[in-house]
Parts: C-alpha cells; sequence; structure tokens
C-alpha cells in the first residue's frame, strides 16, 4: 500500500514526522508538504504562480521520499498525485491544535484530505489538542495507524473524509462525532509599522457550544473524535423552502 502523507504546518513540523514514520507500519510512505506554515489557508490552490517541488532530505524522514512544495496544503496532494503517483491512502497532519467543528472552513490539515477525497482517494486529516503539558505526537502516531489500518481495509464512501482530532493527554477512547459550532471569534489588533503606518493582525478566541456527540465534547471530555465529513456541501433540509421561494419570484 501507498500513504501519502502531507499536512499545513510544514515539512519540518514534529507532527508530520511523528505520521510519516509511524505510517511506514502501513506500506510505502512518501511525503509531500509546504516549505512553510500553511495553517488555515483553507483548500487554496495556487494556480497564478510556479510552484516548486524539492527533494528534501533534512526533515529527518530518513529513506521515506519527503518533498516540499512553495505552495498551500491543496497543492501538496495535487503535485504529490502527479509527480509521484496515485496513493492507496492520504494522510493529513498531525496538525499542532484542534481543527473542530467550524474549523474545518479554514483548515489547511482537512483541505489536504478534502483534495484527497475529491481525487477518490480515502483520506483522513489528524490534528492534536495542545493545550496539554506536552505534545504526545507519538502515541497519537500510534493511534492515527490503527485508524489508517481500518480506512485501508474497510475503504470510505465517495465524497467522504475522516477528520480525526486527539485530546491533550492519553485518550480515554474513540468516539463518533457530529461537527460543532466551534470556530474562532475573530479580533481584529491594530498596531503601527515602525514608520508609523497602520497594520492590522487577525487574530481570536475559540468558543463553542459543547452538545454532547459533538467533536468538541468528545475532545474536552478526553476521547478522540472522529467524524465523517462529507464534500458534498448541499443542505437538503432547506431545498424545499428555497423551492417555496420560487413560487414568489
Ligand atoms: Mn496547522
Amino acid at each position: 500500500m501507498r500513504i501519502l502523507v502531507s499536512n499545513d504546518d510544514g515539512i519540518f513540523s514534529p507532527g508530520i514526522k511523528a505520521l510519516g514514520l509511524a505510517m511506514r507500519a502501513l506500506g510505502e510512505v512518501y511525503v509531500v508538504a509546504p516549505d512553510v506554515e500553511q495553517s488555515a489557508v483553507g483548500h487554496g490552490i495556487t494556480v497564478r504562480r510556479p510552484l516548486r517541488f524539492k527533494h528534501t532530505a533534512a526533515a529527518g524522514f530518513g529513506e521515506i521520499p519527503a518533498y516540499r512544495v512553495d505552495g498551500t496544503p491543496a497543492d501538496c496532494v495535487v503535485l504529490g498525485v502527479h509527480l509521484l503517483g496515485r496513493p492507496d491512502l492520504l494522510v493529513s497532519g498531525i496538525n499542532i491544535g484542534v481543527n473542530l467543528g467550524l474549523d474545518l472552513t479554514h483548515s489547511g490539515t482537512v483541505a489536504a484530505a478534502l483534495e484527497g477525497a475529491s481525487l477518490g482517494i480515502p483520506s483522513i486529516a489528524f490534528s492534536l489538542d495542545t493545550s496539554g503539558e506536552e505534545l504526545n505526537f507519538a502515541l497519537a502516531a500510534e493511534w492515527a495507524v490503527r485508524i489508517a489500518r481500518l480506512v485501508a481495509e474497510r475503504g470510505l464512501p465517495k465524497g467522504v473524509l475522516l477528520n480525526v482530532n486527539f485530546p491533550a493527554g492519553v485518550p480515554r477512547g474513540i468516539k463518533v462525532t457530529r461537527l460543532s459550532t466551534h470556530h474562532w471569534e475573530d479580533t481584529v489588533v491594530e498596531r503601527l509599522d515602525p514608520e508609523g503606518r497602520p497594520y492590522y493582525w487577525i487574530a481570536g478566541t475559540p468558543v463553542g457550544e459543547e452538545e454532547e456527540g459533538t467533536d468538541l465534547w468528545a475532545v474536552r471530555q478526553g476521547y478522540i473524535s472522529l467524524t465523517p465529513v462529507s464534500l458534498d456541501f448541499t443542505a437538503e433540509g432547506f431545498m424545499p423552502q428555497v423551492e417555496a421561494w420560487l413560487q414568489e419570484l
């Protein structure tokens, strides 16, 4: 089995190193990841400038072929599949920080898996809660291998990927969840550059309802959260109402 590993924290992140090395237990691994951090860039694809694809021995993957790209996580998946061949499985992460609820609309980690799923490749995004004292990527990577093995054996429906979040500390177990309302309440910080001109920095505070059965709830309770996510954004329940509106057009 061939496994493509990517992320959005960049090829030098400890999260992708742990994931890439652990995935060797399942098959032939290759790594294609951004050269610098691309967190929160979402599913962007670079189409108005050229991209470079460079072998990177210094990232600590040993014998595993590892390449860095000066683009987004989705660029990495597109180039990785095109230049190195189609994998049987795509894994993204392990992200430094959770990707819960509405975070999925910004997450580069999840976008790599979305790109994989849209290419018909079974794809999984992995993220780790960083509120703990230390980041145990090795433990998360062990669970990632177990989950990836199941996905490789059972497959995923067309247009569906898995979004996995690891809690801080040792997991109490694993829960299948739905997305929560977790998101970041934006604050905009205004400061002055050395020449006295204003610049702006978008920051925020994470908020969201800890409703039972959601990804946020599971992670806060110390469980691994596993959410099946669909590429189909259609709000089907609302379609009859939009149909009714059309009567008034
Ligand atoms: Mn990230």
